[in-house]
């Protein structure tokens, strides 16, 4: 019989847990599958764990672990997939915004053939600045990667054991999962639906944590930005070059200037603006660089991903 293995990454939801389990239980039963559970508690301060421990106390299928510390929702998943077993593997937020039911939508795409299937939103329940902010990156990065990233679908799917295997692989450590889904390329398809609430509890994505990811969307995924760079540099060199023949002109016909208003003056707003607009530009393009190389120095460094604090049920993959 193959298997399905569904992660669960959970950070502080205790309040959301009692219905988590219920509504996955309720659907379970309807996948006709053989299927396994990994919540991975991410450095939870509050009772997630031992709810996790009792749940799999109740149904072994229900496994868990917990992390040393909170390492983000990324790394949380990419645990997951690394202790995954089954033939194929859904991804899913533990507040029941993406909703259990359609597991069995994602299920039919894959049984049709597809390796990747994704949940695209079709209506969000977030607050407007989350929304708009959301809408632009993703049409942002679009614009910036050649690869053909998906708008408006977060981390809820389903990957076929193949495609875990290749994401299992990748070593680098800005895991923006969404775009290694894709990097993978395979057969892909989507699925559509609507974004529930948060069920209970409150978001544990702050908005430095959803920037972040942004950023790591961004600067994995493109080297635009350094081009960026170049160009706005190029663009500033013109711009302070016809500044110079301007004012040359200025010097030579400065009677006819003076006439119109533009008589060649002591000089000083010029070189206020032009000093701050240049080591403006400089900042930016120091703090692109900075981007790029921070990330360098973290791949480098080559730690662990995560920390494991203590597990239940699960299993480390053969051969690893
Ligand atoms: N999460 C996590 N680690 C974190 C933050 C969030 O594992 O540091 C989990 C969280 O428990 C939830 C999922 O990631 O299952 C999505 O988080 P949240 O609902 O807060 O994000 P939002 O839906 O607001 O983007
Ligand atoms: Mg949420």
């Amino acid at each position: 019989m193959q298997r399905l293995t569904l992660i669960i990454p959970c950070y502080n939801e205790e309040d959301v847990l009692p219905k988590l389990f219920q509504r996955v239980d309720a659907v379970a039963a309807t996948w006709g599958m053989d299927y396994e559970i990994i919540c991975v508690d991410d450095g939870s301060r509050d009772l997630t764990w031992e709810m996790l421990k009792a749940q799999n106390a109740k149904d072994t299928r229900w496994r868990c672990l917990s992390f040393a510390r909170n390492f983000g929702h990324q790394t949380a998943v990419s645990a997951g997939l690394y202790f995954a077993s089954g033939d194929a593997v859904v991804i899913i937020d533990a507040d029941l915004q993406d909703p259990p039911e359609e597991i069995s939508r994602l299920l039919a795409k894959w049984r049709d053939g597809f390796e990747v299937v994704f949940a695209t939103r079709k209506k969000r329940q977030d607050p407007l600045l989350k929304r708009i902010l959301a809408w632009g990156f993703y049409r942002l990065l679009q614009r910036m990667t050649p690869l053909p990233m998906t708008r408006d679908s977060g981390d809820f799917c389903l990957l076929d054991k193949k495609v875990v295997v290749v994401m299992n692989a990748l070593p680098e450590r800005s895991r923006y999962l969404r775009g290694l889904r894709t990097w993978c390329g395979f057969r892909q398809a989507s699925v559509v639906f609507d974004r529930a609430e948060r069920a209970a509890g409150l978001p544990q994505y702050t908005f430095t944590k959803s920037f972040n990811l942004a950023m790591d969307g961004l600067f994995s995924f493109s080297a635009a930005p350094l081009r960026m760079a170049t160009y706005l540099g190029l663009w500033v060199s013109a711009f302070a070059f016809l500044g110079v023949v301007f004012t040359f002109v200025q010097k030579i016909f400065a009677e006819q200037f003076g006439r119109i208003g533009l008589a060649p003056g002591a000089g000083f707003p010029t070189i206020v603006i032009s000093v701050l607009f240049l080591g403006g530009v400089q900042l930016i393009c120091v703090g692109i660089l900075g981007e790029y190389i921070g990330r360098i120095y973290e791949e480098v460094k080559g730690r662990p991903l995560w920390i494991i604090r203590d597990s239940v049920g699960v299993v480390p993959p053969e051969g690893k």
